[in-house]
């Protein structure tokens, strides 16, 4: 893996909301983040967010790759590019104390290969599921047990 970009928190939190799947506009991943704030734990960090702030981490993750925009009606929409995938879900893999093997080529942990793989590999933001896009048990027997990780 290439190493991770460097992010704020509050980019990582942008990078987080939409997906490559399901896109969202400016103002509903605004309010998605508002919402994270309000929700948030009271001993969390408390950042004042603006508007403009969402904009230039917009702005910062296009340039890097990770999100696309389409034009909706004049609005953009925003999606998460396959790069933008997978570095967010390897950041998010990183965070466990046995990240485990890394993705193979082409995977991005929201992309679904098109056949189970011969060696499970736990993807962590979706537990029982391997990076290759398929559950555990739809791996062949002899591929189901991951090898030097924890499951
Ligand atoms: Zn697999």
């Amino acid at each position: 893996m290439p190493p991770l970009p460097d992010l704020s928190q509050f980019e990582w939190l942008v990078l987080g909301e939409p997906c490559s799947v399901n896109g969202l506009t400016t103002d509903e991943l605004w309010s998605q983040i508002q919402e994270y704030q309000t929700q948030a734990p009271a001993h969390w960090p408390k950042t004042s967010q603006t508007k403009a702030m969402l904009d230039s981490a917009l702005a910062k993750l296009g340039a890097l790759g990770l999100v696309r925009s389409l034009s909706l009606e004049g609005a953009p929409l925003w999606l998460r590019t396959t790069e933008g995938d997978l570095t967010y879900n390897w950041k998010k893999q990183l965070d466990w104390p046995d990240p485990g093997p890394e993705p193979r080529a082409g995977e991005t942990g929201h992309k679904k290969s098109a056949e189970p793989c011969d060696h499970f590999r736990p993807f962590r933001p979706a537990p029982g599921y391997c990076w290759c896009g398929w559950f555990r048990s739809e791996h062949a027997p002899d591929a189901q047990q991951p090898k030097g990780v924890n499951p």
